[in-house]
């Protein structure tokens, strides 16, 4: 049995709490023999501010490159509102992403029968969503330069944002969601303003994938008013940071959702540098009182299950456990209905893992 590297980065406020839940889920996974797993663990944000006085120091660093996946928490607080911006909290992921050149950002929007109910959206337009989007994270108008503010002779300022992608840039992202949809249900929706790149592509190598394009205000609209029309949604880093938190919001809660940053395959080992994370933030309102929610963190292992290590199997059956519990009617205050019980942070870790005991 192969043996995964795995990077811990918990980070601050609920990242440790939520982390805790998946070193337990790890070791159980050890235990039964189904993988095996080598755990480094390092500090990120503002803990290793505090340890380092940098977001995140060389040595970390070094073992983020080294290990197959790294699995991180949340950054931020409250705490660290005045450091210097180079060593703000969100300079640690900000650094992990350039360096091990996360170009592709997976963020899946899947909706739990048991919670169709908590959406603000009818129930049935979001029963068994299962969509995956595609975002491209290191380029477009966040990177592209020109980028400034200049003091126009008459004391007017202009600012100039750059939207800019190369062939190259659009070809990789689009390649990672043509493979992706080859897993699922074979459908890429690429939502954009210019199609020119991505038919080539799909002409060229991927032609037994359907593909479809949608314009990207479109395709807001379309996640808002029908959202199981699509499989894989391909598209760029501006357009995908606000389509991502549409789909986002059609599951409920923010405590639910995972997602994965890809690198470029490696030719030699076909690995990709993988970075694995929640796409909730620190929650200092709610850090250290056993209220967190840990499925997102979970479900970000579970992504780094099927991802990184290859392991279908232990996804899927983590995955099916997350949805046994939430189907028991387990609920974290985030999720339970007002005045209902609800479970700590650790009795959900629990309960996942007698869940996935169960699956036998
Ligand atoms: P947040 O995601 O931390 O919290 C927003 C709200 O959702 C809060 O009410 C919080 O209690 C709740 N929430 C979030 N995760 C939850 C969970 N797992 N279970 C239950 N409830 C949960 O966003 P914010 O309040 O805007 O930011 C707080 C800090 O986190 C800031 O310092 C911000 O910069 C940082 N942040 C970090 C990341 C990251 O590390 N990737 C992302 C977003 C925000």
């Amino acid at each position: 049995m192969a043996t995964h590297k795995l990077l811990m980065l918990p980070g601050d406020g609920i990242g440790p709490e939520v982390m805790g839940q998946v070193e337990t889920i790890v070791s159980w996974f050890g235990k039964q023999g189904l993988a095996s797993f080598e755990i480094e663990k390092g500090l990120v944000g503002g803990s290793a501010y505090d340890a380092h006085k940098q977001a995140i120091s060389e040595g970390d660093m070094k073992l983020a490159q080294q290990a197959d996946a790294v699995l991180f928490g949340a950054v931020g607080g409250p705490k660290w509102a005045d450091v210097p911006y180079q060593h703000r909290p969100e300079a640690g992921l900000l650094r992990l992403r350039k360096d091990l050149g996360l170009f592709a950002n997976l963020r899946p929007a899947i909706c739990y029968p048991a919670l169709a109910s908590a959406s603000s959206l009818k129930p049935e337009v979001v029963e068994g969503l299962d969509i995956l989007i595609v975002r491209e994270l290191t380029g477009g108008v966040y990177f592209g330069e020109p980028k400034e503010i200049v003091t126009l002779e008459d004391g007017s300022k202009r600012g100039v944002d750059t939207q800019l992608y190369t062939t190259p840039e659009i070809d990789r992202i689009c390649r990672v969601a043509f493979e992706l949809a080859r897993t699922r249900r074979n459908k890429v929706s690429s939502a954009e303003k210019h199609k020119q790149t991505v038919t080539a592509l799909h002409a060229k190598d991927y032609a037994d994938v359907e593909l479809e394009h949608v314009l990207a205000d479109n395709c807001a609209m379309q996640l808002v008013r029908w959202p199981k029309q699509y499989d894989v949604i391909v598209t760029d880093n501006l357009f995908g940071d606000i389509l991502s938190d549409v789909a986002a919001m059609l599951t409920g809660s923010l405590g639910m959702l995972p997602s994965a940053s890809l690198g470029a395959e490696d030719p030699a080992t076909g690995k990709r540098k993988a970075l694995y994370e929640p796409v909730h933030g620190s929650a200092p309102d709610i850090a250290g009182k056993g209220l967190a929610n840990p499925i997102a963190m979970i479900g970000s292992f579970a992504m780094a299950l099927r991802y990184s290590f290859g392991a279908i199997e232990a996804a899927d059956r983590l995955e099916g456990a997350i949805a046994d519990v939430l189907g028991s009617g387990t609920r974290t205050k985030d999720i339970a209905a007002p005045g209902a019980n609800a479970v700590s942070t650790s009795e959900m870790g629990q309960a996942i893992v007698k869940a996935l005991e169960a699956r036998g």
